[in-house]
């Protein structure tokens, strides 16, 4: 048996075309445009990189995409003003802080300086607590494009197995939380869990959240099962380098019911669901209903 590929190229782009065209009624409710605020606070390539691409999808979702850059060697306090002042413009909507920052500030400090109703990525102490609590919030974007790829192969997760392998504050945790608010019995492993390769055959849904290459192996998947590998890992393989995943995709394949590749799975969908968080956030700030998306 091969798996369905779970194609999140291709399901990204539809959730950036629902995303547009929520921007568009919004525009015509309002007369205004969401805005996208990105913080880069120094001269990190990758980061330059990232910043680049949000900002490039935000304007070709009808966003306004606004970018401040602050030197590497900003102060704390200058990050957080900068913050603080973009909680205060009216016509931002959403807040995003480039990571890593440098290591002479304190990110958590400057992440839950963010106005909550504008946080964007979702990583300010009230966003998880809401998440906890399943509450209205605005969630990870990382994790909430797992859950969406993942209904595309089945509507209803309800009562299903899920093993989520890794429990950062990032993917992991909110991961596991969104899967058990679709009523998914969840199981969250990690790096003192014994006996992974059982936990792993148990799961209807297994989702790999552990940043280790190739780490879980074709017979740890239950025949059938949906395979979320949200794992990025560069390797050196027969002289030439590529990405894959923390799955053994070859193996895995031949097992899984669907999977989603490395690269072109979970990857695409995080900037997309940045887009969704931004169009909601921009709704909810102005007592619309959430929109259609
Ligand atoms: P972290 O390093 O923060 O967390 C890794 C988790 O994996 C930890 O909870 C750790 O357990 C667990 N772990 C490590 N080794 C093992 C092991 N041998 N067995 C079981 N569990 C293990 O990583 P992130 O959550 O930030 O990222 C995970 C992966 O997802 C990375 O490859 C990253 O590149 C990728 N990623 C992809 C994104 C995308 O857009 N697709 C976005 C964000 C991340 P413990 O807590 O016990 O140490």
């Amino acid at each position: 048996m091969s798996a369905e590929l779970i194609d999140g190229k291709q399901i990204a782009a539809d959730v950036r075309e629902r995303v547009a065209a929520a921007v568009s009624v919004f525009e015509a409710k309002t007369a205004e445009t969401p805005g996208l605020a990105v913080v880069l606070v120094g001269e990190d390539p990758a980061s330059q990189v990232y910043v680049r691409n949000k900002g490039l999808a935000t304007v070709k979702a009808g966003m306004r995409s606004i970018e401040k850059r602050l030197p590497a060697n900003a102060s704390e306090e200058e990050v957080v003003s900068l913050v603080r002042a973009l909680n205060a413009d009216n016509a931002v909507d959403g807040i995003l802080v480039q990571l890593p920052l440098p290591s002479h500030i304190d990110a958590n400090r400057v992440i839950n300086e963010i106005d909550p109703s504008k946080d964007v990525d979702g990583l300010t102490e009230a966003s998880a607590g809401r998440l906890l609590l399943g509450k209205q919030g605005l969630v990870p974007c990382t994790p909430q494009g797992s859950v969406i790829l993942a209904k595309t192969v089945r509507k209803d997760l309800g009562g299903l197995n899920a093993v989520v392998i890794g429990r950062s504050i990032l993917v992991g945790k909110p991961l596991s939380l969104l899967l058990l608010a679709e009523n998914c019995t969840v199981t969250m492993a990690h790096s003192r869990t014994s006996n992974l390769a059982d936990v792993c055959r148990q799961a209807d849904i297994l989702c790999a959240a552990v940043g280790c290459p190739k780490m879980i192996k074709g017979d740890w998947v239950k025949p059938g099962a949906i395979v979320i590998d949200v794992g990025i890992n560069r390797i050196e393989e027969d002289g030439k380098s590529r990405l894959v995943g923390d799955v053994d995709f070859d193996a895995a394949v031949e097992r899984a019911g669907a999977i989603t590749p490395v690269p072109g799975g979970v990857g695409p969908m995080t900037i997309a669901c940045l887009l969704r968080n931004t169009v909601i956030a921009a709704a909810r700030r102005r007592g619309l209903a959430d929109p259609e998306l």
